[in-house]
């Protein structure tokens, strides 16, 4: 091809990207001369083009090859590919502590960072199917989400019945948190036999992580039940007035947990977790505050795009959820801060042992907004020491791994749904550039709809300037 063939391929290639593209799938798409990044740990391979089938990868090659053809382009010259997020620790929340948010807030804030999948651990259920089945169809921008309703039961034989009845309502899995031993025996023997996830909020309680490995729970979300299987005598340090519903002694004494773990027990922990199975959900993100509660009060992107009922929910007060922040001392945040280095050798520590990590984000709750959170998560990975390809790992293949998806979703691969992010840069260079507010994200692709994420960006700053207005 002549050097002017090039150059009118190229300008009409800019030409098919223009945004009409978004939000519309393409019987064809083509991606052309990207930098894939695969999402299972290898290296950058590059530069190839991708063809997508309607919701699916068909094929991948070299670029410079044989023309292919294609309804529309989108020339990823200079750019990287990357499986679509996969967010483990969601929640659809269409209003915080009484106050209505926009659903599309939330949906839109996860596609504009990337988030393709969201495992929905806890909202309306009704409410969510609704989206679920929305976003299947691909009529309102939205990731995928895979429902893992609120397990509430309190004898082993309810539990029994609601896991059934949780089953035929068309839940994906179900969360569970504060649950007796006999009851959560009950549960995941009936979630194995009916072929059901669980995701384990572990908590105070009586059961911990050696539960999870004895009943095989596919996921522990944050963090809790791991070093409480390690302390030698079983029972935390607590000063006599502890109270377990006062949020602040709870989050206080939370940070005083990790150094009560003993090492040689928490590797024991660690490495029958690893053994049976049970895969660890950090979310890492969600307790910054507590390690540095001035910078979670002020990011940067809360000038546009904090929503009102959110920026009110944060604010200190009991009877909202992680709103603890009464009388938090240098003291508190010195403790965390040695919290977090413990807590994160211990998630070093696992993966060495084989143990799977994933990628969640918990947003809504303590300062951290969606997709915003999600991203401080990929760098919190990176700072307990993983290479930010293995991060990525986490994001994209663990992720599907967790969700028992990972032959559908979670890589750039022929055969895999079309489930791609395109940035305008090297991801592994710098995750910052990934924030919604970097603007770097040029693509979203879910199920093969391409959503312009600038244009999502745009759409949520809208939303909140709205909201603050009809707010005044
Ligand atoms: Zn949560």
């Amino acid at each position: 091809m002549t050097r002017t063939g090039l150059w009118l391929l190229a300008a009409l290639a800019a030409l098919a990207q223009a945004p009409d593209l978004h939000g519309r799938r393409t019987e064809t798409l083509l991606i052309r001369n990207a930098m894939v990044l695969e999402g299972v740990g290898t290296p950058v391979s590059g530069p190839r083009d991708i063809l997508i089938q309607g919701n699916r990868i068909a094929r991948m090659m070299p670029s410079g090859g044989k023309p292919v053809e294609a309804k529309a382009v989108i020339d990823a010259s200079g750019k990287y590919v990357l499986p679509g997020f996969i967010n483990l620790h969601g929640h659809v929340q269409d209003e915080r502590g009484g106050a209505a948010m926009e659903v599309d807030y939330v949906l839109k804030l996860w596609l504009a960072a990337g988030i393709t999948t969201v495992r929905d651990v806890g909202s309306n259920f009704e409410k969510s199917r609704a989206l679920r089945a929305k976003s299947a169809e691909g009529t309102i921008a939205a990731p995928r989400l895979y429902l893992y309703p609120f397990f509430t039961a309190r004898t082993p034989e309810e539990a029994v019945k609601q896991v059934r009845e949780l089953k035929e309502k068309g839940a994906d899995g179900m969360k569970h948190l504060g649950t007796h031993r006999d009851v959560m025996t009950a549960m995941r023997g009936e979630a194995a036999n009916l072929g059901m996830r669980t995701a384990h909020h572990v908590g105070v309680e009586e059961t911990n992580a050696w539960d999870d490995i004895r009943l095989g729970t596919t996921s522990i979300e944050h963090w809790y039940g791991i070093p409480d299987a390690a302390i030698a005598d079983g029972v935390q340090n607590f000063p006599p007035s502890y109270n377990y519903q006062n949020e602040t002694d709870r989050f206080r004494y939370a940070g005083r947990l990790w150094r009560e773990a003993d090492p040689e027990r928490l590797g024991k922990v660690l490495q029958a977790m690893a053994d049976a199975g049970v895969a660890w959900d950090p979310t890492l993100n969600i307790y910054e505050a507590s390690r540095d509660l001035m910078r979670a009060q002020n990011q940067p992107w809360f000038k546009e795009y904090l929503h009102p009922a959110l920026e009110k929910f944060f604010q200190p007060n009991l009877s909202n959820h992680g709103s603890f922040f009464f009388g938090w001392t240098t003291a508190d945040e010195v403790y965390w801060k040695e919290n977090y280095r413990i807590w994160m050798a211990a998630l070093k520590e696992f993966a060495r042992r084989g143990g799977v990590i994933g990628t969640g984000e918990d947003a809504g709750f303590i300062y951290q907004i969606q997709g915003f959170g999600y991203i401080r998560e990929l760098e919190l990975h990176q700072e307990a020491g993983f290479h930010p390809l293995a991060v990525i790992k986490h994001a994209t293949y663990n992720g599907a791994r967790v969700l028992g998806k990972q032959t559908e979703i979670g890589r750039v691969r022929a055969g895999w749904l079309a489930d791609l992010i395109v940035v305008n840069g090297n991801p592994q260079e710098d995750f910052k550039m990934l924030y919604p507010t970097a603007g770097r994200i040029e693509w979203t692709i879910k199920d093969g709809i391409p959503y312009h994420a600038p244009t999502l960006a745009a759409d949520v700053r809208q939303l909140v300037a709205k909201a603050r207005e009809s707010n005044r």
